[in-house]
């Protein structure tokens, strides 16, 4: 196809808000031994895949950096960071048990085979039947608020029985801002009140202590600070009021190795090590720890999940804008990418291409102003059908992604032996009307 010719002024070896222009080409031709134009070839464009041998990989180095200081770990899948049933399945048989923060994600995980007494059910919004149902099956309950208190109260004396509880906590770890809005506060004493008033209650007992200081957390530090004031606080109330409290449970949060705008240094040099993590939070409890060493529980997401998601995509058209910059229009839009508004993807193609890279902007299908995938990347000139993975996708953009103007594609996952299987199927017409109902008046 005819292409108008441009000048474009190459400014050698100066770096610049695209990189540096005489950057190689990052090339992707296959994932865990499988060809990208295989894959969209069998599955369509564009497609979400999963690498088990990734997932695998990753829980590893993390349980082992924890387990080889630690006497007692468990690992707690985070739901809502990817809840697809083949993902979960995956993680459960590698001996991860289920963490969830709705009555929905509460359902899902039973569905699967997971016993209420694997399942802790965290968040700020338990309506009372799911609470009950969920104590009745023995679920871990973390408690968020005092109104949660006496929800549960209700329900022991309704169910004629004590529970066993937990309460999240939040504190100032010296990141800011500071997740101040779920749990329960240590630094001004309302997790302490929060133990006296469910001790005195005489219903509730606290066997747990559990915060989430926050996501993407670049500083090992911050969870040294965290683990310290969980223990100061379980050493605490162990002599105020004679629990023996078993496990404390550090959240997730950890960062995985994705690259935050506005952050120039690379992920492998600013983000901390499953190594660094581990010796942060174990120092902290072998440091300040009384009495009886509790469990530690880690309810990591997407540390674990980011790196095993690719998302594939092809370009549809090239276009030259008003500036003289290259702009792609690709098959996948911010709807399959929430996380595109806080990441710079790495963006790989899927063979060297002849020619100079150039400034460029890659936009998705949809009709609206905001679908960039991409504001600045250096490319060479791509043509309709060239093959590009977006990576690191596999943490909250399936969770999150969202139907809207198109069909979500298809997911599929390669196991360790390279064998490909659909996971999801896309959506369809009647997936998206089941749920609509036309008004009789309006019928005919
Ligand atoms: C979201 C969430 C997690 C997982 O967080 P990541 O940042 O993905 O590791 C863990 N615990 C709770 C309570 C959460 O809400």
């Amino acid at each position: 196809m005819y292409e108008k010719p441009t000048i474009n002024r190459v400014d050698f070896a100066m770096a610049s808000k695209y990189g540096s222009p005489l950057k190689t080409q990052k090339v992707r031709s296959e994932i865990d031994g499988v060809s990208v134009h295989d894959l969209v070839n069998k599955y369509g464009s564009p497609l979400f895949v999963f690498s088990e041998r990734i997932i695998e990989e990753k829980y590893h180095e993390f349980k082992n950096a924890f387990t080889s200081r630690y006497p007692e770990v468990e690992f707690w899948w985070s739901y809502k960071t990817n809840y697809l049933d083949a993902i979960c399945k995956i993680y459960h048989k590698l001996g991860s048990k289920a963490e969830v923060v709705s009555e929905f994600e509460y359902e899902k995980a039973r569905r699967l085979g997971i016993e209420g007494k694997n399942i802790i059910f965290n968040g700020p919004y338990k309506p009372k039947d799911a609470l009950k149902k969920a104590v009745e099956e023995g679920a871990k309950i973390h408690i968020d608020h005092w109104y949660e208190i006496n929800d549960l109260e209700e329900i022991a004396e309704e169910l004629g029985i004590e529970i066993p509880v937990a309460i999240r906590c939040n504190m100032d770890t010296g990141v800011y801002p500071q997740w101040s809005r779920f749990g329960f506060n240590i630094d001004n004493g309302e997790a302490y009140d929060a133990v006296k008033r469910i001790y005195e209650g005489k219903k509730l007992y606290l066997t747990g202590l559990h915060s989430h200081i926050g996501t993407f957390m670049l500083s090992a530090n911050a969870y040294a600070n965290e683990t310290k004031k969980l223990i100061e606080l379980k050493n605490k109330i162990e002599k105020d009021f004679g629990y023996e409290i078993e496990y404390i449970d550090v959240g997730g949060g950890f960062a995985s190795k994705n690259r935050l705008k506005g952050v120039y240094q690379a992920p492998e040099v600013i983000v901390p090590s499953a190594d660094e993590y581990a010796e942060a939070i174990t120092n902290a409890i072998f440091e300040t720890n009384k009495g009886k060493l509790p469990k530690l529980y880690l309810e990591t997401g997407r540390a674990l999940i980011d790196e095993a998601g690719f998302l594939l995509t092809t370009v549809f058209a090239a276009k030259r804008m008003p500036d003289g910059k290259k702009s792609y229009i690709v098959d996948a839009g911010v709807n399959l990418l929430y996380t595109a508004f806080w990441y710079n993807f790495e963006i790989a193609l899927d063979k060297r291409y002849e020619g100079l890279n150039e400034p460029s902007q890659i936009n998705g299908p949809l009709c609206m102003n905001i679908d960039v995938i991409s504001e600045n990347i250096m490319l060479p000139p791509l043509k309709r059908g060239s093959v590009l993975s977006i990576w690191p996708v596999g943490a909250y953009n399936v969770t999150q992604s969202m139907q809207f103007i198109r069909y979500r594609p298809r997911i599929i996952l390669i196991d360790k032996n390279s064998n490909t299987h659909l996971i999801k199927e896309a959506d369809d017409l009647n997936y998206i009307v089941e749920k609509e109902i036309i008004p009789d008046y309006l019928k005919g």
